[in-house]
């Protein structure tokens, strides 16, 4: 116990250290290729860096990606042995961001952080800098102050968590990185106060719905079939049929039910007057565990085929995310109790378990086997803009996650 003293002692010692890495970390532009962007293989090289410079052997993983300049996206590991070296709790982060949206809605450069009343502003800031930065000083740590972790204690570092993780934990998951018998421990999603443990996410069905008329001038519509009008009729029938299909609440979660929301749509004709011939829509749904996506996609295509007979429209339904959650962690798992003990004794906090509707790396790492705990204290700024980090949740999120290791 003295040695896990002595770690805080280090963690707390180093706030100024942990803020100097998110600002030069948060510089290094790492938007997901998804999302327009480039840079996450810079940023894997500067974390990469500060494993090695505290003296860890780093695993190193990537995965060919022929839209990067790189032609791969990187994986990092490194692992403290512990006294049973059979088995690694994991602390996951993702070194990908979404992109910044509309300048305009920033008060800073969202590429610039700043420090400002105890806040680090910047993109990627909390969703997922802060953990990338809080689990490797937990890391730091345990190794100088030599309290050794009951089990391995590892970290990985991965990149397009934002796009569905094709280049990241799910090939790692395959390769066997980690083992069922593993527990992981993710840092991104959590409240403001830390009490929320997440155990369990509903299902994430993306969906591209493309819709082909007749394109024609917008003063004689009767020659042509309107893309758009039908588009719309599928839209609002669907949206209709998945509300009152699945209507079921589950008050672990989050909202409690199951979320269908219509999201992007494409630009079609560049003019006012004419009449588009192709329409592409968007529907972002999060569904309870309960319901089956394979049932839910069937429902989703008798409205289609309906449709198309009204509209004479022809439409096709294209999932861009299809992720069933079916698994979720049981609140007595070692790695869900090893939490809340830690977040009792560090902070007087009943923590409670929840589920949630965004989707984490800890889906995947469930499905695998892993007990899988998503947690830490933020204010819920992801995606935003204007988001930031607490310096002091940084900081105290790292002592939760040396205590979890020593525990
Ligand atoms: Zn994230």
């Amino acid at each position: 116990m003295s040695n896990l003293n002595s770690a805080f002692d280090w963690i707390e010692s180093s706030r100024d250290d942990m803020t100097q890495f998110m600002l030069e970390m948060l510089k290094i532009k790492a938007v997901n290729p998804d999302g327009g962007g480039k840079g996450e293989y810079d940023r894997a090289m500067f974390v990469k860096k500060r494993l090695e410079d505290a003296g860890f052997h780093v695993g190193q993983y990537d995965i060919p990606d022929a839209r990067v300049a790189e032609g791969a996206r990187v994986n990092l590991t490194a692992v403290l042995e512990g006294e049973d070296r059979g088995r690694t709790l994991w602390l996951a982060a993702h070194l990908d961001t979404v992109p910044e949206g509309s300048r305009d809605l920033w008060a800073t450069d969202p590429y610039v952080p700043v420090v400002r009343e105890g806040k680090i502003f910047g993109r990627g800031a909390e969703d997922n800098g802060q953990a990338v930065c809080s689990i490797l000083f937990a890391l730091k740590a345990l190794k100088t102050s030599g309290a050794k972790p009951k089990m391995n204690l590892g970290v990985v570092y991965v990149s397009d968590e934002e796009s569905g993780s094709t280049y990241g934990v799910i090939p790692l998951l395959e390769k066997g990185v980690f083992k069922p018998t593993d527990m992981a421990l993710v840092p991104d999603s959590g409240s403001p106060d830390g009490s929320l443990i997440e155990i369990a996410e509903k299902s994430i069905l993306w969906l591209k719905i493309t819709t082909r008329g007749k394109q024609v001038h917008g003063s004689t519509p009767e020659k042509g079939l309107n893309a758009r009008r039908a588009a719309m009729k599928f839209a609002i029938q669907l949206d209709d049929m998945l509300h009152a299909r699945y209507p079921d609440r589950d008050a672990l979660f989050d909202p409690p039910s199951s979320t269908f929301e219509p999201t992007k749509s494409d630009a079609n004709v560049d003019n006012v007057n004419t009449v588009p011939g192709l329409d592409v829509q968007y529907f972002d749904c999060r569904i309870l565990p309960q319901y089956h996506l394979d049932e839910v996609m069937k429902q989703i295509d008798s409205v289609r085929a309906r449709v198309e007979k009204e509209t004479g429209a022809a439409i096709q339904v294209d999932p861009l995310q299809h992720e069933e959650n079916t698994k979720t962690t049981s609140m007595q798992s070692p790695i869900v109790q090893k939490l809340k003990t830690a977040l009792k004794e560090l902070r007087g906090l009943e923590a409670k378990p929840i589920g949630i509707g965004g989707g984490t790396v800890g889906n995947y790492f469930r499905r695998k086997g892993l007990d899988t705990a998503v947690w830490s204290t933020l204010d819920d700024t992801a995606h935003q803009p204007n988001e930031y980090c607490k310096i002091k949740n940084m900081v105290d999120d790292a002592k939760i996650f040396a205590c979890v290791a020593a525990a």
